[in-house]
């Protein structure tokens, strides 16, 4: 373990299904550079190469300085902590077979750290954004689809492979549609952005009253956000739309009130830009259904870091781990 000193640096990664970010993050968990690319989606070396490329780019600015401590690495899938490995990563190329561990760290010569992109988000908001200074939080990301992070007595409870934290993956609606991880039903096919599109577009084929009608009719031209800001405007079909998305949120997250006792649960991802208009019927959702002790020691907050989330959580991870 090396000791880090007040100009310590260390890059942090966030390799999403569509953005690969990387950034150069101070030790108090400022970004100092950042580099920001489409994801190579075509092939698996193709996107390995891409990965290391970027990384060095921002590495090579400050080399022969020696601050750089270690890089961190969030990826969208389920990374086997005793290993090293990428064991499954459902929207990107199968990077399974390769040794993308062995390869970073030849590359770049430093220590680093693997885990899941919903894990070091979760670590940003608690090292630096909206949960800083908790101990016990439950962070969820909304967007294509639905991920979370558990932190427990300061330190990400990852469960003994890795694999915790599938919150996505919870059943909600046992006769549910089939989920792109084989359940039907899961929380994912309820809250992820495409599935408030698609409900949206079911529902607006039945009611041509909503200011979305006529997005909404033209395959694959809705988006989340046009719903968010038409119910913002006071569509009362987006409205209806994002209050039962913040129902089947709040349904989920009054059993994990119940079992894990948090003290905070941070909302993030782009759904949650549509603000109050989803937190309000998740938290009265939760409130209906969890302990009421357990309920009132619970506060409720909106991710602080945004974008920057997994890039800052993941420098840190590497901070505090490396
Ligand atoms: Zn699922």
């Amino acid at each position: 373990m090396n000791i880090p000193s007040k100009d310590s640096l260390y890059i942090g990664v966030d390799l999403g299904g569509t953005t690969l970010k990387v950034a150069l993050v101070d030790i108090d968990g400022r970004i100092l550079t950042q580099e920001r690319v489409p994801t190579e989606v075509r092939d698996v070396r193709r996107l390995i190469d891409q990965l290391i490329g970027t990384i060095r780019e921002v590495q090579r600015n400050e080399e022969g300085r020696g601050h750089i401590r270690g890089v961190g690495i969030g990826l969208p899938g389920l990374i086997n902590i005793k290993t090293n490995r990428v064991e499954v990563m459902p929207n990107l190329p199968d990077v399974s077979s390769y040794d993308l561990y062995s390869e970073v760290t030849k590359a770049t010569g430093l220590p680093v750290i693997f885990d899941n992109d919903a894990n070091v988000a979760a670590y940003g908001e608690f090292v630096c954004g909206a949960a800083r200074g908790r101990r016990d939080i439950f962070y969820v990301t909304i967007g294509t689809g639905v991920g979370a992070g558990i932190i427990l007595g300061g330190k990400i409870w990852r469960g003994s492979n890795g694999f915790a934290g599938e919150f996505g993956h919870m059943t909600i609606d046992p006769e549910g549609l089939e989920c792109a991880c084989g359940n039907h039903g899961c929380l994912e096919t309820k809250a992820s952005a495409p599935s408030i599109v698609r409900r949206t577009r079911t529902r607006l084929f039945r009611d041509s009253t909503s200011s979305l009608s006529k997005l909404g009719l033209r395959q694959g031209v809705l988006t989340s956000e046009d719903i968010a800001d038409a119910a913002a405007e006071g569509d009362e079909l987006a409205q209806l739309i994002l209050e039962r998305t913040g129902m089947f949120l709040g349904i989920a997250l009054a059993g994990v009130i119940n079992l894990l006792n948090v003290e905070m649960v941070v909302l993030g991802g782009g759904v949650m830009a549509a603000g109050d208009l989803i937190l309000k019927p998740t938290v009265e959702e939760t409130r209906k259904r969890a302990f009421g002790p357990s309920f009132r020691n619970c506060q409720f907050a909106i991710a602080a870091l945004g974008p920057n989330a997994g890039m800052i959580g993941a420098a840190m991870l590497a901070r505090d781990s490396v």
